[in-house]
């Protein structure tokens, strides 16, 4: 078992959550009491922990079947808030847009590589080897020091599917092409005729819905060991569906303090990150972590042995449907801005937020590990 070290939390940040806490749990009844100043931002965790806003598995022109000149994919970044634009053509990264700064956008750029299951690889010094497939993948990106993404779960056999899962290190748990591929070729045709081209954000939005083979998967996978979990927009920029609208349909945020490729990787691998639908509502923040009676917080990603007095607690940008998860099933409930609630025993816990009953944000799991 990893335990993570524990971030150390801000007095500013922690005193009125904890006052809050002290407050909910016993059953407070008076409003203003009940009201204390949460954090409104990323600054009170204290250590300029900043959120980059990730658009994931993005393919330029160099893929067959895409449109996207790096001027395409930094405007859609620059329209739509999005920091990184993680771009992941088929078996290429030579013929792809050029990596680094564009402005204030970063690019990074690796590889979608597979024909059964498609895998990303990520960092790593050199291309993938061409023509693996299922485990001798996934051994192929470690070979070149990569990160393994397991591409749009849905689509493909579930054979193929275990064959990368097993190996990999993270997951996309929603991936937009799944839903716009399952989509009935009629709504296609009537969106692509008459709403995509008039309201883009909303006929994206209208075609996403709970990835429910993608979280099924993602919690069996969690009961055993820590596994990233992320959204994808698998952008090509074809048939009316623009890189814009589907950046702001769905983003990766992750938590990082400095916004370079090191660092969003890492933060990635490490399940430090949630996903945001944001054709719904903006998402300016969002926290999720579990704190002890110590002061310490886990956050998204990290691992903490069970100790009495632990807490959950969620914060959101406007008030919403907050469900934590316990293994994968509902544990607790709660409209409102935030949400806090004492950790019964260890437990895969991870969040689920909805606004007028869509998904709008998905967190990672902390694990709360049982003593050895
Ligand atoms: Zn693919
Ligand atoms: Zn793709």
């Amino acid at each position: 078992m990893q335990v993570v070290p524990a971030v150390r939390v801000g007095k500013r940040f922690l005193s009125p959550l904890v006052g809050a806490g002290i407050l909910l749990l016993s059953g407070c009844q008076s409003a203003p009491l009940c009201s204390p100043e949460w954090p409104s931002d990323l600054s009170d965790l204290g250590d300029d922990w900043k959120i980059a806003r990730i658009a994931l598995h993005v393919h330029s022109d160099a893929s067959f079947d895409a449109n996207g000149r790096i001027e395409d994919l930094v405007e859609a970044a620059e329209d739509t808030g999005v920091d990184v634009v993680i771009v992941t053509d088929h078996d290429s990264r030579e013929k792809s847009v050029e990596a680094g700064f564009h402005g204030e956008t970063l690019v990074i750029v690796g590889e979608e590589t597979g024909t059964k299951s498609h895998v990303l690889s990520l960092g790593g010094e050199n291309p993938v080897a061409p023509g693996l497939e299922g485990a001798a993948l996934i051994r192929g990106i470690q070979d070149v020091g990569g990160y393994s993404l397991v591409a749009h779960p849905a689509l493909g056999s579930e054979e193929d599917r275990e064959s990368v899962l097993a190996g990999s290190q993270g997951l996309e748990v929603y991936s937009l092409s799944t839903d716009v591929l399952s989509a009935s070729r009629w709504e296609i045709v009537f969106k692509a005729l008459f709403s995509l081209w008039l309201f883009p954000d909303a006929t994206v939005r209208s075609l996403v819905d709970r990835p429910e083979i993608g979280f099924e998967l993602w919690d069996e996978i969690l009961s055993t060991r820590s596994f990233a979990g992320v959204g994808a927009v698998d952008s090509h920029g074809t048939y009316g569906l623009t890189h814009q609208a589907s950046f702001r349909a769905v983003q990766t945020h992750v938590l990082v303090r400095t916004v370079d490729e090191k660092n969003v990787l890492e933060a990635l691998r490490s399940g430090r990150c949630h996903v945001t639908f944001e054709s719904l509502e903006e998402v300016p923040y969002f926290l999720f972590a579990i704190t002890d009676e110590r002061d310490q917080m886990w956050l998204e990603g990290e691992s903490v042995s069970w100790r009495e007095g632990m807490q959950a607690w969620i914060r959101t940008p406007r008030a919403s449907d907050i469900r934590l998860l316990r293994n994968g099933n509902e544990f607790r409930r709660e409209e409102g801005e935030q949400l806090l609630a004492a950790i019964p025993g260890p437990g895969v816990y991870r969040v689920e937020v909805y606004l007028g009953g869509d998904l709008w944000i998905f967190s990672n799991a902390v694990r709360v590990e049982s003593h050895e």
